[in-house]
């Protein structure tokens, strides 16, 4: 028998509310509006109280036109993939430069395993394994498979740009932006970005010296536990922290507006769901489909 989480018996109401499917009008009305602020046209998400969500044309459009465009809620690009992936960390495209991403690569792939396998666990080892066979299989392996690996000098001037690929110029990518936190983990392709996360989720997250982590050191050890078992926890945070952040600006805006006749709990859960909104929105109906 597992032991009872004393936040599930003190919160159980508010943790039920949080999580109960949202009533399909208000559903309705969420998609209507999201679609409504983007000025889209041509497509419709429809509520369907038995079968969940829907997306459906309801005009014409010709072939290649852009019908829906949006900011993706959260996202978290995985650990394996960041040893082959230098990508800002908030809209995930490419930054530096090819011959940056090649260097870091390579380079990475040859010091990355034992990086990544510091822990004795045996969680720790079958991530290794994991990566040996998929990631870095072919270079990281490359003294033991008989392979020339490239000269150290090599793969640094490809990091630091002195080394130029043929026609790498034609593929260039923003130069990075760190982490205005001083994290050395987040990297951005502008500063719009870097703003963007930072204000969004990261500065609850951040690991550097402007975080504003209520608890640094345990941030830490949460961060490495969800690095080394499972790291979909760090797109679970995400969630927790733009919830958190949301529900402070709309407690902020709210007590400007002054409205002091309101039952305090009351209204700060209302914030807490109207922050957890576009979360709850999120919710899938299972779906079956015959064949
Ligand atoms: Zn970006
Ligand atoms: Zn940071």
């Amino acid at each position: 028998m597992g032991s009872i989480c004393p936040f599930d018996v003190q919160f159980g109401n508010e943790i039920i509310a949080l999580l109960k499917t949202p009533a399909s009008r208000l559903a309705q009305e969420y998609f209507d509006n999201l679609i409504e602020k983007r000025k889209c046209r041509g497509i419709r998400v429809k509520v369907d109280g038995e079968l969940g969500k829907g997306v459906s044309a309801n005009d014409a459009f010709d072939e290649g036109e852009l019908v829906f465009k949006d900011q993706m809620l959260l996202g978290s690009q995985h650990s394996i993939n960041k040893m082959d992936c230098f990508v800002c960390s908030f809209c995930f495209r490419f930054i530096g430069s090819i011959e940056f991403q090649i260097g870091r690569r390579i380079y990475l792939q040859g010091y990355g395993v034992s990086a990544n396998c510091h822990s004795d666990s045996s969680d720790a080892e079958g991530d290794c394994t994991l990566m040996d066979k998929s990631a870095l299989g072919e270079c990281s392996t490359s003294g033991s498979m008989g392979k020339t690996p490239l000269p150290k000098e090599i793969i640094e001037s490809l990091m630091d740009g002195h080394l130029v690929l043929p026609y790498s110029e034609m593929f260039s990518l923003p130069s990075v932006f760190p982490c205005a936190g001083g994290c050395e983990e987040a990297f951005y392709c502008s500063k719009s970005c870097a703003e963007s996360d930072w204000e969004m989720c990261h500065s609850l997250l951040c690991l550097g010296e402007k975080s504003k982590a209520s608890s640094p050191r345990a941030l830490y050890e949460f961060m490495e536990h969800a690095n080394d078992t499972n790291d979909i926890f760090i797109l679970a945070a995400k969630a927790i922290s733009y919830t958190i952040l949301r529900y402070k600006n709309l407690k902020e805006a709210y007590l400007k507006g002054g409205d002091e006749a309101c039952n305090g709990s009351t209204i700060d859960m209302s914030l807490l769901l109207e922050a957890w909104k576009p979360m709850s929105m999120g919710h899938k109906k299972r779906y079956l489909l015959g064949f």
